[in-house]
This record gives structure tokens, C-alpha cells and sequence, in this order.
């Protein structure tokens, strides 16, 4: 079978229900999620502040089109704005990552009248015609080509190259501020600023794709704000609703005011809204991207004392983790599960990816590095 299957996962681990970090199974197995479902819930499982105001909206109302003043949609709009990098004043509200980037290329587009997207090698930007053609993995992309783009690629992290690719025919540039799937791949010092002033001296548009590295996970709402780069677009969906499907997109003005028409039937749904609002509203008012950058910087240290020289490295920011092994990542991450009831993620052949709700404390993080010294470096592991 492919990467897919077509009714439900892989994974032999049938999950019923979810509270703060930990899922379980219906005999009342309880697994740690480190994956949180590609970073979908930071604020943990159902997480009561999104469980209340889903289920309050859902009986008062649970859909109206966008071209209605809804309460929870304005809510959303006003708490999604203002938790954006400061310049970013304009958002538009849809289903999916992929959605938002969709979005995001369009508005370029429109707004700066040229075609030419150059994306970076090893990025993941989604699976629609438009974003897949931004993606960098042939696996997912020629099984469907031709794809809906003029893209060029450039090497991720290479300054020259990216100056060498940007002149006045570009539209955007595409990239994750840390990438995701294609490795937890941290930039050089100074590239994203080189990004940023390469854009602007073109003219063209520089989109931030936050879906993965956004709500908080880095320490700071955003991974740009880290690096100190605001773009002209940036894209989040996946944590964004605390487990509700939504995407978003926030723009400056310029790229507002020249962006043609674009639209879903869905955009801002009012359940989806109130999930949005409630889940910025408590990440915001709680401090869980402070906390992250604290149980991440903790992580990353303890993991580095116990796996030693068992690894490659170990590399993230907040609680975006990677860990480069030295042997296959989807092999650890299925006897995390099996022996130690942790789930994570492969990104990559030898990457395994620790993404865990927000929420955890250093207890659970020491879950995480006792489990792991376990199976990588089993001879540097005191007995206990
Ligand atoms: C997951 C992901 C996407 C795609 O999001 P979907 O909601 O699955 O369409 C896009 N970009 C990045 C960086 C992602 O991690």
C-alpha cells in the first residue's frame, strides 16, 4: 500500500478518547502524544476552553455563509489578527494548510501581477494542485504532474542561491521558517532576513508557511518572530483550532488591497470560529509559548545528555524537536509506541519528530528522553 490508506491509518493503536497530552484507548491504555497529530493540538486534547465554546456554538449556530456578521467569526478574525505578526492586518479564514497556502500564492499573484513562485528544496507546502507544485518531493508530486505553478527550487538555508533565483518576474518566495516534514530544518542565521530583503527589493511577495511551526510551538506565537522577519503573507491551519479543521492567512495591506477575488463556501464557519478564538485566547492569556520555549529548551538538553553520541544531533526550537539518528526513524517511532506508549513522528528516512501539545511538563518530557535513551542508547541508560 502506499503512504496512504484509504479509511484509516496504519497504526495498530485504535484511540477513543484524548485529555491534556495523552490519548487513550477504549481499555483505558494510555499513550503520551508527542506527535500530536502533526502539531494539531497545542493546547492538548480536548482542551475544555475549545470543548466549551465548540459545543456552545454548535447549538446556537453552527453554519452561516461568511457574507453574514457572525459573533464567533469576528471573535476569530479580531484574536487571530492581533496574535499575528505585527503589519500582518488583513487574514481570510479556510479548512487546511494546503488551503492556506493555495491562498497565499494566489494573493501574491494577484497582488504583484508576475507568476514565478520560487520554493526551497525538501519543503512541504500541501497536497492541492497549487501547493503540491511548491512541495519538494517527487513521491508526492509526479504521480500528478503536470502541477499548477511556474516554481523554480532553490536550495533551502543558501542566501546566494535564493538572490541568484528572486528578480522582477517573481511573484513569491515560499518557505517554512523551520521546515517540517522534509526534517526539522533550522536556517542559517541570517537567511530568512536575506529572504526578506531580496523580496522587498524585487517587489515580490514573501510568504511564511506557519502551518507546522505556528500557534506557539517555537516559543513565540510564530517562528518568524524568532528570527525577527515579518513576510507580506503568512499561512497557519493545523494547530490553529486545537484539532478543528481550519487554515487561515494573514496578509499586509498591500497585498490586501491588490489581491483579487478568492473565496470558500466554508471560510470562517462559526464552529470553527469559536474553536479559533478560544484556542488563541488561552495560548495567549495562559503564556503556553513561554512554556514551550521552557520544556523545549529543557527537552532538547536532556535529550542531548542521555542519546550522547547514539545520534547524529538534536535540533528544534520550543517544542518543535527533531532528532537526526543514526538508523531508520519509522522503526523508533514504532517501538516508542509499542514498548514505551509514546507516540512520534517520522520527517524523513532518519528523523524522528517530537511535537508534543504544548502543554507538557518536565515530567512528561523526562517520559520522553527516558524512553528514547532506552531504544537509541540502551548502553548509556543507568539501570534503574
Ligand atoms: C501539514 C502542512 C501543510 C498542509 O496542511 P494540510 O492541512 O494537511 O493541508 C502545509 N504546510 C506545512 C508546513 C505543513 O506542515
Amino acid at each position: 500500500m502506499s503512504d496512504h490508506d484509504f479509511i484509516s491509518g496504519s497504526k495498530p493503536i485504535g484511540i477513543e478518547r484524548g485529555e491534556g497530552p495523552s490519548l487513550y484507548t477504549a481499555d483505558g491504555t494510555e499513550y503520551l502524544d508527542a506527535g500530536a497529530s502533526y502539531a494539531c493540538t497545542p493546547l492538548g486534547h480536548s482542551h475544555p476552553a475549545v470543548v466549551d465554546a465548540v459545543q456552545e456554538q454548535v447549538g446556537k449556530l453552527t453554519f452561516v455563509d461568511s457574507s453574514f456578521p457572525v459573533q464567533s467569526r469576528e471573535d476569530a478574525y479580531a484574536a487571530f489578527v492581533a496574535a499575528a505578526p505585527d503589519d500582518l492586518e488583513s487574514a481570510w479564514f479556510c479548512n487546511s494548510g494546503t488551503e492556506a497556502n493555495e491562498a497565499a500564492l494566489k494573493f501574491a499573484r494577484s497582488a504583484t501581477g508576475e507568476s514565478k513562485i520560487i520554493a526551497a528544496t525538501r519543503s512541504f507546502h500541501g497536497r492541492t494542485m497549487g501547493s503540491l507544485a511548491a512541495t519538494w518531493k517527487d513521491k508526492y508530486k509526479k504521480p500528478f504532474e503536470p502541477l499548477a505553478g511556474d516554481v523554480e527550487f532553490v536550495p533551502y538555508g543558501e542566501g546566494k542561491e535564493l538572490a541568484a533565483a528572486v528578480d522582477d518576474e517573481t511573484a513569491a518566495v515560499i518557505l517554512e521558517p523551520i521546515q517540517g516534514e522534509g526534517g526539522i530544518n533550522l536556517p542559517p542565521a541570517g537567511y530568512l532576513e536575506t529572504a526578506r530583503q531580496l523580496t522587498e527589493e524585487a517587489g515580490a511577495a514573501l510568504i511564511f508557511d506557519e502551518v507546522q511551526t505556528g500557534m506557539g510551538r517555537t516559543g513565540s506565537m510564530w517562528a518568524c518572530q524568532n528570527a525577527g522577519v515579518t513576510p507580506d503573507v503568512l499561512t497557519a491551519a493545523k494547530g490553529l483550532g486545537n484539532g478543528l479543521p481550519v487554515g487561515a492567512v494573514a496578509v499586509q495591506d498591500w497585498i490586501a488591497d491588490g489581491a483579487a477575488s478568492h473565496n470558500a463556501t466554508f471560510s470562517g464557519g462559526p464552529v470553527v470560529s469559536a474553536a479559533v478564538h478560544a484556542t488563541i485566547s488561552t495560548l495567549v492569556e495562559e503564556e503556553w509559548p513561554a512554556h514551550a520555549a521552557e520544556v523545549g529548551d529543557y527537552l532538547v538538553d536532556e535529550l542531548e545528555a542521555a542519546l550522547g553520541d547514539a545520534v547524529r544531533e538534536v535540533r528544534g526550537e520550543g517544542l518543535l524537536v527533531g532528532i537526526e539518528l543514526k538508523r531508520g526513524a519509522n522503526r523508533v517511532a514504532r517501538d516508542l509506541a509499542m514498548n514505551h506508549q509514546i507516540l512520534a513522528l517520522p520527517a524523513g528516512r532518519t528523523v524522528l519528530r517530537l511535537l508534543p501539545p504544548l502543554v507538557i511538563d518536565e515530567e512528561e518530557a523526562d517520559r520522553l528522553v527516558d524512553a528514547l535513551a532506552d531504544l537509541v542508547a540502551p548502553e548509556a541508560t543507568p539501570e534503574s
